[in-house]
Parts: structure tokens; C-alpha cells; sequence
């Protein structure tokens, strides 16, 4: 086992890589783990919205971004009959007021980069399986290559997302939360330029939601996603691939579909409707981003709040550090 690092990072999403390049620029020993080697999928509608943009353009990677993703101002919203209506994104500032679609293959490993340009250190393919507390520190339990492996940290931000089995494991969740079940898939080679990104509630079962969310003027990542609570049995849809299969069958999508070919598979991934009920700390812990329950449950956005909630868990990492107070009673002021 090496040292004690400042930080051990679980998850190298956009919360886990945030909050290693804020910790790191402070000058702390960071360590960033996750399961998957980067750069990784994570099955999304890929929507930037201002809110990411401006934490993305504070940590130095707007510009960058811009190179690589496609922006649009306007969403369109269709009702369940098809009527719609178009909203453009509010102009609160020049440089993130819009959208930026960029598939989070390209996105994610972009903002570890940024972490790791910035000092924090990175393993992968390193699966943790457990976080215990120690005299003066936690250990972190993982595998790595068919190999135990331990890391000792004075504080470690669990970053991973949607997978909850590691909370339910450690008792921070006592339940599985509220899921949506999700899948979506890359179009290539539309003939039709669609001028706003879409989001439908025609062609899917309610409460749910359908996306056209456009990557070029001949590409989009689309995607449903819906939620099973609510849904009587003789209209509960089986998967979240029916779903999709079905609303893309539906007029509109055809026609938007015209000439378009599938790239890549359907994925199917569930999202967290627990937002503000969920644990954010536990002794020597903080949570960051989904693995916090931190969703938008009326959009699904999520990229936003793990950025910023990234943020604040390494700001108030450093104040804990410097006022040498890492008490529960300080974790909760998180
Ligand atoms: C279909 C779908 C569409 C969505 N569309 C949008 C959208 O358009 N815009 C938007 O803002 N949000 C969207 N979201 C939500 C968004 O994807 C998530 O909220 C966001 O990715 C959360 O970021 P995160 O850093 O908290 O976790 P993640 O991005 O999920 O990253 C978690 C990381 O932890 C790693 N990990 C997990 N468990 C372990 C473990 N035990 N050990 C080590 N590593 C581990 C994973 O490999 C992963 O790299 C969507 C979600 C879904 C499912």
C-alpha cells in the first residue's frame, strides 16, 4: 500500500475529474480511480447546458470544447398530441448561453486530461468495492486486474454515478432510489438540418420523455426515458429498448430519421430521481454529482450539477484541510 494520498477520487466522471482538477490546483496529493480505461462511454443525451458550460469554461476547456461539439440556441417542445412550441435558451451570458451537444466519449476524456494536466494522478481499470474507515484515515478496496488492491486517503469523494451498488454496499443508501430507465442511440446521415434540439412527450409512455438531440447538421444522439412509478401494469412498457423502438417507429421521428443509419448500439443506462433525498457525506466521504442523487428530475440533466457539486466538494475539501477539521458536524456543512 503507498502513502496516504489527500484525496482519493471514485469515479472518473465529469464530478470525479472536476473535483481532482480543483483539488489538485490547490496543490493536494490527488488520486483518481475508476473502473473503465479512458476514454469510456457513458450512455447520455450528451446536452451541455449553460450551467456545465460555465463551470467547463471556468476550468479552462470551452474553447476546446467548441472545436469538437455542436451548439444550438433553441429547444423545441412537443406536447403528447404533437403540438410544439420552440424556447430559446435565456441570454444570461455571452459565452455560455446556448447548448452544446459533445458525446460524452469525447467529453469526459477531455475533462480528465484537464484533472490530470492539472496534477491529480489516475488508475484505471480499477474497480473499488468497499471504503472502510481506519485510525486516521480511509482505505479504499478495489480490484484491479483479477488483484486486491487498497488505497489510503484523508478524504475521498465517491464520484460514481448511477451505479449504486458500492452505496447500498456501505449502507449511505439504505434503498435503491427512483430510476429512469433510459436508451439511446447515434444517428449519422439525416437529411433533414433540424434547426432546435428536441424534446418529446409524443410516441413515449408517460411520465417519460423522448430526445432528438442534434451532434452536426446530419447527426443526433436520440434517446427516451421514462419512469415505471405512476404506470398502470397494462401500459407498463417491459424495457427501456421497447420504448425506443417505438418511438422511433413514430411519424415524426421517421421523418427525421429519412435517410439516417444507426451508429453503434442501443444502450440502455437508468438515471436517479432522488434529487436533495439522497446522503452527501459520511465520515472521511463526500458525494459528488448522481452518486449524490444529483439530477434534475424534470429534464435529467445531470453533467451540471456533478461539475459544480465536483467544485464545492473540493472547495470545501481544502477548507476542511486548512481549518484541520474534518468532523462530521464540518462534512455536513457540505
Ligand atoms: C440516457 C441518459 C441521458 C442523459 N442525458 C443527459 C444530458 O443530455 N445532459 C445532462 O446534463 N445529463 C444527462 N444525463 C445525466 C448524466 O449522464 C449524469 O447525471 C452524469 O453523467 C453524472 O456525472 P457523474 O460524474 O456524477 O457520474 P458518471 O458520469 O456516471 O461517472 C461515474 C464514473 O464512476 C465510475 N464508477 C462507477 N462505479 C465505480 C466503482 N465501483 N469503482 C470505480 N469506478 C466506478 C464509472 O465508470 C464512471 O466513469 C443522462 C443520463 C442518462 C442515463
Amino acid at each position: 500500500m503507498k502513502d496516504i494520498y489527500d484525496v482519493v477520487i471514485v469515479g472518473a466522471g465529469p464530478g470525479g475529474s472536476a473535483a481532482a482538477h480543483y483539488l489538485s490546483l490547490r496543490g493536494l496529493n490527488v488520486l483518481l480511480l475508476d473502473k473503465f480505461t479512458f476514454p469510456r462511454d457513458k450512455t447520455c443525451g450528451d446536452a451541455l447546458t449553460p450551467r456545465a458550460l460555465r463551470v467547463l469554461d471556468e476550468m479552462g476547456m470551452l474553447d476546446d470544447l467548441l472545436k469538437v461539439g455542436y451548439s444550438l440556441n433553441d429547444v423545441a417542445f412537443f406536447s403528447p398530441k404533437g403540438y410544439s412550441v420552440v424556447a430559446p435558451v435565456p441570454k444570461k451570458e455571452s459565452r455560455s448561453s446556448y447548448l452544446l451537444f459533445t458525446p460524452r466519449l469525447i467529453l469526459d476524456n477531455i475533462i480528465l486530461e484537464r484533472a490530470l494536466v492539472s496534477g491529480a494522478q489516475f488508475q484505471s481499470p480499477v474497480r473499488v468495492t468497499d471504503i472502510v474507515q481506519d485510525e486516521d484515515c480511509a482505505i479504499i478496496r478495489g480490484e484491479h486486474q483479477n488483484r486486491a488492491v487498497e488505497y489510503k486517503a484523508r478524504m475521498v469523494i465517491v464520484a460514481i454515478g448511477a451505479n449504486i451498488k458500492l452505496l447500498l454496499r456501505m449502507g449511505l443508501l439504505k434503498k435503491a432510489p427512483q430510476m429512469m430507465l433510459c436508451a439511446r442511440a447515434y444517428f449519422e446521415g439525416m437529411a433533414e438540418v433540424l434547426e432546435a434540439a428536441q424534446c418529446r412527450f409524443d410516441g413515449v409512455p408517460l411520465p417519460g420523455y423522448g430526445w432528438v438531440f442534434p451532434l452536426s447538421n446530419s447527426s443526433a444522439n436520440v434517446g427516451v426515458g421514462f419512469l415505471r412509478a405512476g404506470m398502470t401494469a397494462r401500459w407498463m412498457p417491459k424495457t427501456a429498448r421497447t420504448v425506443f423502438d417505438t418511438f422511433t417507429q413514430t411519424p415524426p421521428l421517421q421523418k427525421i430519421l429519412t435517410g439516417a443509419h444507426q451508429v453503434g448500439p442501443i444502450k440502455g443506462y437508468p438515471l436517479r430521481l432522488d434529487f436533495a433525498r439522497s446522503p452527501t457525506f459520511a465520515e472521511r466521504i463526500l458525494l459528488v454529482g448522481e452518486a449524490a442523487g444529483l439530477v434534475n428530475p424534470v429534464t435529467g440533466e445531470g453533467i451540471d450539477y456533478a461539475l459544480e457539486s465536483g467544485k464545492m466538494a473540493a472547495d470545501h475539501i481544502i477548507g476542511m484541510f486548512s481549518a484541520n477539521d474534518l468532523s462530521i458536524k464540518n462534512l455536513a456543512v457540505y
